[in-house]
């Protein structure tokens, strides 16, 4: 892998754009290369692309458009703002070398799982929107009081775990949120979309 190819693989778009202070929400922000309020830029496969002024690239471009820098001084911007174990000059050092392959890889294992937990994400966000539908549907039956009550009851709290879900930011609380989920409901939510 050359310097370019370590960046992009150890750099996560949204975290980069989010790091210099541009808010993304729903893997959409407001492109700083033109003057906007609403977003017209969004992220997809860690490429960007703004649909209202056309521009778009990688974590790298991104970086050497907003600071107006080379492609390589955007590499070291990055490695420098994210710590990255990426080092310019290949050491000589045996020991060296395996510790910087260590961190790189471990860094690897930490964005996988990331990229899981966002998929596993979305998976819990769009089961839960449709189970929510179905209660939503199934409200306008005629139904007894209690039966009324209990479905509202249950709307109320997917409302509020879909809320939680679109919230977290913490890779740990998600991932013991999505647990929860998976243990709790999972199953009845599962026969009820079946
Ligand atoms: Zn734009």
């Amino acid at each position: 892998m050359n310097i370019f190819e370590e960046v992009k693989s150890q750099t996560n778009l949204k975290d980069v754009i989010s790091f210099y202070g541009i808010e993304v929400k729903h893997n959409m922000f407001c492109c700083p290369f033109h003057n906007e309020k609403h977003p017209s830029a969004s992220i997809k496969h860690d490429y960007f692309k703004c649909f209202a002024c056309g521009v778009s690239g990688d974590a790298i471009s991104f970086v050497s458009k907003y600071f107006g820098l080379s492609s390589l001084d955007a590499c070291k911007k990055l490695i420098e703002d994210f710590n990255l174990p990426i080092s310019l000059k290949a050491s000589s050092n045996p020991i060296e070398r395996m510790r910087v392959k260590e961190e790189a890889r471990k860094r690897q294992i930490e964005l996988t799982k990331r990229k899981r937990l966002e998929r596993e994400r979305k998976q819990a966000i769009y089961i839960l929107a449709d189970y929510h539908r179905q209660l939503h549907q199934l409200s306008f039956n005629n139904l007894e009081a209690d039966s009324q009550a209990i479905i509202q009851a249950e709307m109320k709290r997917v409302a509020s775990i879909l809320d939680d879900l679109e919230n977290l930011k913490d890779d740990n609380e998600l991932d013991n949120y999505l647990d929860v989920i998976k243990e709790e409901i999972g199953k009845k939510v599962i026969e009820w979309c079946n």
